[in-house]
């Protein structure tokens, strides 16, 4: 395909799509492995997943074929029947998180509107009343619809949609002290990503989860855990909130759950499960298409160990990103955990990923100074040092 025909594509795009992202000029058109081809056939090595949804890469295995049986057999059917892949998927989702009860959605956002309305129920269950406030955290992203933006502690990304919804307050994020300065007998939940992602790769320090954890219990409030990047496998346990030997009330997924189908979840222990039959629903939620997808992605975790695959190659991306941050002046800090790391830059992270992608490297940033490495966690050690190699001539070239 010539490079006017891309051209071409990216101007109808423009013209027929709103303007809400500034995209790359590439044009994606398929994907092998952990690899993507532009329509000019050009080969690209992809540290972004599709933003840490594209778990298992592309064309993995197996998957496919377990996509192609379900379009043939059933698509959708409403929530008002059963069906066999929502059993399934939710047996497994179960098994892998040791929550109780699971409710598919669509989006990672649906999940946070979810888990948003089950705190509140289980606050109003108790004593029926209709002020209950939510304790979100600062530098957090929980997702574009109302309800999730407003637990969002983005400035920017709140302020041309106010107002939000109310009894939302904010704390600082691994500070246990601004926490509790916001707890009241009103409060009914807290709110947090395990890692926050888009905020700029931050962990919860265990100190803080297990502290949280221990004031909720003490006030029973619900802790509500955001595992919608930093789940699925990324950090080498199923939900990185395994890793710490603490467990939320309730948990959302979604990203990497369906393999590049679009379908969340919200999880819930038995105690939290304060909803009933009218107090939610979705019309495509967890249809069979979805599910089966989830299902399949669930069944390859666990047939071919993805998760000790991304504690071993996790451990080799976390030790070459500490070598390169030694090596570069730009780079000012390394966090993360298994395959979601992040190197914070004194430069625009925006200027190495343009190079990147030259490069044939696909990179991503988070906060305004963070370079974001989320890749496929099929990737191998080999990938890992493809990636630094084109990486170093990206940081090279700005050294001059
Ligand atoms: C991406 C993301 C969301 C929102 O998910 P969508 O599917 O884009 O609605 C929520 N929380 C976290 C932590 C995310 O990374």
């Amino acid at each position: 395909m010539s490079s006017t025909s891309k051209q071409e594509y990216m101007d109808q795009a423009e013209e027929a799509i709103l303007h809400t992202y500034q995209r790359f000029p590439v044009v994606l058109d398929r994907g092998e492995g952990v690899y993507l081809y532009d329509t000019d056939g050009k080969k690209y090595l992809d540290f972004a997943a599709g933003i840490a949804v594209c778990g298992l890469g592309y064309h993995y295995p197996g998957f496919d074929e377990a996509l192609k049986a379900q379009t043939e057999k059933l698509l959708h059917v409403s929530n008002l029947f059963y069906h066999v892949p929502a059993v399934h998927a939710a047996q497994k989702l179960k098994k892998v998180s040791g929550m109780d009860r699971v409710f598919f959605t669509n989006s990672g956002t649906e999940a946070i509107e979810g888990a948003i309305k089950l705190a509140r129920k289980y606050a109003y269950l108790k004593d029926g009343k209709n002020d209950h406030e939510i304790i979100a955290m600062n530098h957090s992203f929980h997702g574009r619809s109302m309800g999730a933006l407003s637990v969002t502690g983005n400035e920017k990304y709140q302020k041309p949609f106010r107002p939000m919804i109310g009894g939302v307050v904010f704390a600082d994020f691994n500070d246990l002290d601004s926490v509790k300065a916001k707890i009241n007998e009103k409060t009914c939940a807290i709110i947090m990503e395990t890692i926050q992602g888009e905020g700029g790769i931050y962990p919860a320090s265990e100190t803080f989860l297990k502290d949280v954890r221990k004031l909720c219990d003490a006030h029973d409030i619900l802790l509500i855990l955001d595992e919608i990047q930093c789940g699925m496998g990324r950090t080498g346990a199923m939900f990185c909130w395994q890793n710490y030997g603490v467990k939320p009330d309730i948990m959302t997924v979604a990203k990497a759950l369906g393999g590049g189908v679009p379908v969340g979840a919200f999880l819930c222990t038995e105690k939290a499960a304060a909803m009933g039959a009218g107090d939610h629903g979705t019309t495509y939620g967890g249809n069979p298409f979805v599910c089966a997808a989830a299902d399949k992605v669930l069944d390859i975790f666990e047939q071919d160990h993805i998760l000790e695959h991304v504690r071993e190659v996790g451990a080799y991306l976390d030790a070459r990103l500490e070598e390169l941050s030694a090596q570069y002046d730009c780079i000012t800090a390394h966090r993360g955990m298994g395959l979601m790391q992040g190197l914070e830059l004194n430069i625009a992270p925006q200027t190495v990923i343009n190079r990147a992608l030259q490069q044939g490297l696909i990179l991503i940033s988070a906060g305004t100074n963070v370079l974001r490495f989320v890749p496929p966690l099929i990737i191998t050690n080999d990938h890992v040092d493809e990636m630094i190699e084109k990486l170093k001539r990206c940081f090279s070239a700005n050294l001059g």
